[in-house]
């Protein structure tokens, strides 16, 4: 069997899921009459404290109702280095949400010296005008870290204080949750709105969620139908999501435990380097002479992962692999490695 280790987003529906995918009561959502989207909307916005939630597409369609939420188009949003709006989402930031980003800080997270130091001075008409702080949540790119609550607050704060809208990009917001061993709704409270993943550490096959105050998810609503995101009987989608919230968010620090594992067996081979600080979630980054030949010759052994870089490999844990497969991904990194 082959050990898919590049991306949480991999999981297949459990039986369970798939029935209650199967058996979910459905109606017209457009109409407003789908009791599954409603049901899922509710739990949604309970688990991230906010007073509403609306199911989306995916990850991207959320941040892009987030960024036309906050801005007009030609105003600038101050965000962490490599984030995911600015490097995975085709340039919907520019050409759907018509902004366009100012990178504050280094390495993904930020602080409120560095996200004041990104801002346009407010006087200048020419300029663009900063309107939005987002932060991402655990932070791809950097390997899952997950943001210091405390920095997270003061530059949510700080935001707020210049008049200024705060997005959360929480698709692992799960994630940063387990690590921190807080509820979600404590690392969404700071933030107006937030975008959580369903299809990522909680298997569910499709599907995002916005959250924010009421007002705001109405009038993300109205930009969902004008991306073509508002669905007809979603509700088969929307319950595979409440699956997930009901059964799965329990389950995401194994996969913590499952990425350490990996981490701390292959940093004992030569040639590999692994920096086990940024440890902290369900992503392992390492280093390799060659990344693309090094996944290659894994994938000769059935393992999959993702060549991130040259030298940089991701390894992503979730719902499908378990402790076992992870040992068997290590053997093979060992043989690779003619350790
Ligand atoms: C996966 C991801 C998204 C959304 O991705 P989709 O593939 O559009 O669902 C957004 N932000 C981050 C940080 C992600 O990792």
């Amino acid at each position: 069997m082959v050990i898919d280790l590049r991306s949480d987003t991999v999981t297949q529906p459990t039986e369970a899921m798939r029935q209650a995918m199967a058996r979910a009561p459905v109606g017209d959502d457009i109409y407003g009459e789908d009791p599954s989207a409603r049901a899922l909307e509710e739990r949604a916005a309970a688990v991230l404290g906010k007073e509403a939630a609306l199911f989306v597409s995916s990850g991207t369609m959320g941040n892009q109702l987030g960024l036309m939420l906050h801005c007009r188009p030609g105003d600038a949003v101050v965000i962490g280095e490599n984030a995911h709006c600015m490097l995975y989402e085709s340039g919907a930031g520019g050409a759907v949400a018509g902004v366009q980003f100012t990178v504050a800080g280094a390495g993904g997270t930020f602080d409120v010296a560095d996200m004041e130091a990104a801002l346009y001075p407010t006087a200048a008409y020419y300029m663009p005008r900063t309107r939005l702080v987002t932060i991402e949540n655990t932070h791809n790119r950097a390997g899952g870290v997950v943001w210091d609550q405390a920095t997270a607050v003061a530059v949510a704060e700080a935001a707020k204080a210049r008049g200024l809208g705060t997005h959360l990009d929480g698709a692992r917001i799960w994630n940063a949750a387990a690590a921190l061993g807080v509820p979600a709704a404590e690392l969404a409270a700071p933030f107006e709105t937030v975008s959580a993943c369903l299809s990522k550490g909680l298997g569910a096959p499709v599907g995002s969620v916005l959250a924010g105050s009421a007002a705001h998810v109405e009038e993300a609503r109205r930009f969902r139908k004008m991306l073509g995101g508002a669905m007809r009987q979603v509700g088969i989608l929307c319950a595979g999501g409440l699956f997930a919230l009901e059964h799965h968010l329990e389950r995401v620090g194994e996969d913590h435990d499952n990425a350490r594992r990996f981490a701390e067996g292959v940093a004992a081979l030569p040639g590999v380097t692994v920096d086990l600080a940024t440890v902290q979630t369900n992503i392992v980054l390492f280093e390799v002479a060659d990344a693309p030949a090094f996944a290659d010759r894994m994938l000769a052994h059935d393992v999959l992962l993702s060549p991130f870089g040259p030298t940089t490999i991701r390894v992503v844990t979730h719902l499908d692999v378990d402790a076992a497969g992870v040992d068997r991904a290590v053997a093979a990194a060992r043989a690779v490695t003619g350790a």
